[in-house]
């Protein structure tokens, strides 16, 4: 069966079980300080489990892009080495909010497998949770044992620790028992040998869990207690690429189709079979594996950056060209070569690669080109580290830093020292590793303590569309403690004026004005889970009175002003440029706004000035904001409004107009686009291969920069004795500067002439040398002319000249070739010797050699010296 019949035979079957299939949530995750990447297809219904929004559809089902690089769920190490293991992958899922629970999805579960994509019932086992001794002392999983004894011989039924089969979201939270689901696909020889019961979760690579059924049934707090949920939840996992191995008859995922074309082209580009060798093996699969999580990043709009999780994506990226680099020998940017291949496969089932081809192309070969070079700095580096190793071990330290500072990887780093005989200090290694990490982690160490909840309001409102003040009540607040920020209160309203960050705008700021005229500050607001969360230094101190939430005016009306003047310039852009013109990020703070776009050269002076024009006349043209609260996604796609790769969006959207220019976008706007007042680009660069960058302002910003400006020109006019034209008069000054500086060339010229023949008539004949030893007024430059000039057609010439300059010494000395082979004279070896009482040194050739040193005071004694070379 061919992988994109699997995706679909799973979706169906559980569309027929009454669950919605919805899309694949971003892979990448904005706006979520809990979380980087997708790591489970639950992490998009959270907020459900957590209660703090009512799910539309209680059954549900999809395909999810995960990522498992960084945090809880880490099997980067593991990616490669095996062959079941993968950064990204497809987590096929059905959930149940509220809804059924164990028997349904027990049931379903194995009538999927076994009926209906008729895997053999004997090479499957399933497990089930034994219960815990400690703390939590859980009882076992005797609903599920009952449920599976009834559809599977027991001895097919194993027995699970918490380790594997109980799931926990995170520290806190929902969580419960779990049934895996485990395949044995050893050839029947070796199953009489060895029991498949035996190798369940023992880490075989033929006895793999495909699938995940996780009962939610509690509730983690903060003290470690566990509190029973009031609804129960079925939240499922199954590895796609495993399970399509399965059905495939074959023996790891990178022998099904979702990898061999791009396992076949990696051969082709350089010309290593798979195969044949393991360790070029696990270089092709680290890099078929690599390249899908980074395509599918850069398609959710996370470009490789070095920071967050646009750091962990250019890891990701490097490590596959590392063990291209050293195993397949690839010199040359090839990942890139691979895009095309993985779009053929994939692009059907996610359009967002198909679109984005040549973008991912163009930034992939970018880095790669970048990283090579780092590489190639790195081994020249590492060489001078070896060449100032006394003994065989390299410092561990001086690894580390090649490493943590140009990028250069420490296994790379071993493998290298080892070719030469040289052995890593890891114990050096990894110290100063532990340590960085360590500080880092102390930075960012945060504990958070249970909410205090104080009323079981509905949702939560946002009302800062229409106003800037409300009266609100607390419905639940926390205590955060991190070593960043120390100590903060987290408080939810039942209703807020207060705009969380997100969609590239930042948070409001404001205040709480309590009854007596008391002021609680509001330092930022964010969302989380889909709670609005505002963030404070103190807590009210009446928690149960009401309050009145006012929302900083001037920062919002400044922040609105860019967010509208973002989408202006998002129009223009699209409008000068292209409809290629994408958005790949922004950034609308109070004081500027910053835009991401992709498009392929530097903008020039007219299209920047075009762009500039388009936006101030839509500004001019007082556009009134016209916005839809909500109407759904596809009514708002007809009007025109483009949704962003890499967001999400509800079946419901806002869309906001001004003019021809439409969005969905969830921020604040102005009223009307003659808010802005004025707008202005102030800077435009790339951030990446195709990727442009354009920082501008508006409004109150926009006046303090011609006001800055022309206070500028006031003083340029003021210097330039109050002249009525400063172009003028800085053209006619540059003018005369040129003509000064060529007069100063004749003149020295002229000088150097004259000095050359009075130096000449200096010269005193000692022991047949013409000898001259004296201090002169000229720079480096000058007097090696001069020297050379002198030398011209003079045999027997011997000359050292000494300079003051800045405060330093500078000796030179000139001797003829003749005297230098007659006399056996070394000029490098004279300055070095006689730098000595400029406290200096020096070098050069044996005619010609120079000294510096830092005391002046010195080059008479050395002038004086220097007569007995040639005694
Ligand atoms: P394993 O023990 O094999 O690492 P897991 O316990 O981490 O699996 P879950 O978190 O339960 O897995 O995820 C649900 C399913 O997703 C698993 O049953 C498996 O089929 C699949 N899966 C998990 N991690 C990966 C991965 N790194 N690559 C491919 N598939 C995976
Ligand atoms: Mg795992």
């Amino acid at each position: 069966m061919r992988s994109k019949d699997v995706r679909t035979k799973f979706l169906n079957f559980f569309k027929e079980k009454g669950h919605h299939i919805v899309p694949s949530a971003p892979m990448v995750i904005k706006n979520d300080p809990t979380l980087m990447f997708t790591n489970a297809g639950m992490n998009q219904f959270k907020e459900f489990f957590l209660g703090n929004t009512v799910p539309k559809n209680k059954r549900v089902s999809d395909t999810q892009k995960c990522l498992r690089v960084s945090g809880k769920h880490n099997d980067l190490e593991e990616v490669g080495k095996d062959t079941y293991h993968h950064t990204m992958f497809e987590m096929l899922g059905n959930w149940s909010f509220g809804d059924y629970f164990k028997k349904e999805a027990i049931a379903w579960a194995w009538e999927l497998l076994t009926d209906v994509l008729k895997i053999d019932k004997d090479c499957l086992y399933v497990s089930v949770f034994e219960g815990s001794n400690d703390a939590d002392n859980l009882e076992m999983d005797r609903e599920a044992f009952g449920l599976w004894k009834a559809i599977v011989p027991e001895d097919r039924i194993i027995m699970g620790n918490k380790k594997d089969n109980f799931w926990e979201m995170g520290e806190q939270g929902p969580c419960g028992p779990c049934s895996e689901i485990h395949v044995d696909i050893r050839p029947e020889e070796e199953k009489a040998k060895v029991s498949g019961a035996s190798l369940v979760n023992q880490d075989h690579p033929e006895v793999v869990e495909i699938w995940n059924l996780v009962f939610m049934q509690y509730n983690r707090k903060a003290n470690g207690s566990l509190e029973p949920l009031p609804a129960k939840h079925v939240d499922t996992g199954m590895g796609f690429e495993r399970l399509c191995m399965v059905l495939q008859g074959v023996r790891s995922n990178y022998d099904t189709d979702v990898f061999t074309p791009i396992i076949r082209e990696i051969e082709t580009i350089t010309n290593t079979k798979y195969g044949i060798s393991e360790e070029n093996d696990i270089a092709i699969r680290v890099i078929a594996d690599h390249i899908r999580a980074v395509a599918f990043s850069i398609a959710d709009g996370q470009l490789p950056s070095n920071t967050g999780a646009g750091y962990v994506i250019r890891r990701i990226l490097r490590r596959a060209i590392r063990y291209g680099f050293t195993f397949l020998n690839t010199k040359e940017p090839f990942m890139y070569r691979l895009v095309k291949v993985l779009t053929e496969s994939m692009g059907s089932a996610f359009p967002e690669l198909k679109e984005q081809l040549q973008l991912i192309e163009n930034v992939v070969k970018e880095e790669e080109h970048s990283f090579l070079k780092t590489l190639e700095q790195g081994l020249v580096l590492l060489d001078s580290v070896i060449s100032n190793t006394n003994g065989k071990t390299v410092d561990g330290r001086k690894a580390f830093e090649l490493y943590d500072t140009y990028g250069f990887p420490i296994d790379l780093t071993a493998l290298i020292l080892s070719e030469k005989g040289y052995r890593l200090d890891e114990k050096g290694f990894d110290m100063a590793m532990q340590e960085q990490k360590n500080r880092s982690k102390s930075a960012s160490e945060i504990s958070k303590e249970d909410w205090v909840v104080l009323s079981n309001d509905a949702e939560q409102e946002f009302v800062g569309y229409d106003m800037l003040k409300a009266n609100v009540n607390l419905v639940k607040y926390r205590k955060v403690i991190s070593k960043k920020d120390g100590e903060q209160y987290q408080m939810v309203f039942n209703m807020t004026p207060f705009y969380p960050e997100g969609g590239g705008q930042v948070g409001d700021k404001g205040y709480l004005e309590e009854a007596n005229g008391n002021v609680v500050y509001i330092i930022d607001t964010k969302k989380e889970n889909n709670e609005i969360i505002h963030f404070s230094k103190e807590l009210p101190k009446n928690t149960a009175a009401s309050f009145k939430a006012v929302v900083d005016k001037k920062q919002r009306a400044r922040t609105e002003a860019n967010h509208t003047a973002t989408h202006l310039l998002h129009q223009a852009l699209r409008e000068v440029l292209g409809t290629h013109v994408e958005q790949k990020g922004s950034a609308v703070h109070s004081k500027y706004l910053r835009f991401d776009f992709s498009h392929f050269s530097k903008l020039t002076v007219d299209e920047l000035r075009d762009v500039e024009n388009f936006v101030n006349a839509r500004i001019e043209g007082q556009l009134p904001l016209q916005e839809q609260r909500s109407i759904p996604i596809e009514e708002a796609t007809k009007q025109g409004a483009m949704a962003l790769f890499g967001e999400k969006y509800g079946d419901t959207v806002r869309t906001v107009r001004f003019g021809q220019s439409i969005e969905l976008c969830g921020g604040t706007h102005v009223k009307n686009t003659s808010d802005i007042w004025h707008f202005k680009i102030r800077s435009e660069g790339a951030v990446a291969a195709g990727i442009r960058r354009i920082e501008a302002i508006t409004s109150d910003a926009v006046k303090d920069f011609y006001f800055e400006s022309n206070r500028m020109l006031f003083e340029i006019k003021d210097a330039l004795n109050n002249t009525q034209d400063p172009v003028k008069s800085v053209v006619a000054l540059q003018e005369e500067n040129t003509k000064l500086k060529k007069e100063i060339e004749s003149l020295l010229k002229d000088k150097a002439k004259n000095l050359k023949g009075d130096l000449l008539n200096e010269l005193s004949e000692i022991n047949g040398v013409r000898f001259l030893a004296k201090k002169v007024d000229l720079d480096a430059a000058a007097i090696k002319d001069l020297s050379f000039e002198m030398g011209q057609n003079q045999d027997n010439l011997f000359l050292l000249f000494g300079t003051e300059q800045n405060g330093k010494a500078l000796l030179s000395c000139y001797i003829s070739k003749d005297l230098v082979a007659s006399k056996n004279l070394n000029a490098g070896t004279i300055v070095r010797e006689l730098g000595k009482f400029v406290q200096g040194g020096g070098g050069g050739q044996p005619f010609f050699a120079t000294a510096g040193g830092k005391n002046p005071n010195g080059i008479d004694e050395a002038l004086e010296k220097a007569q007995a070379y040639i005694n």
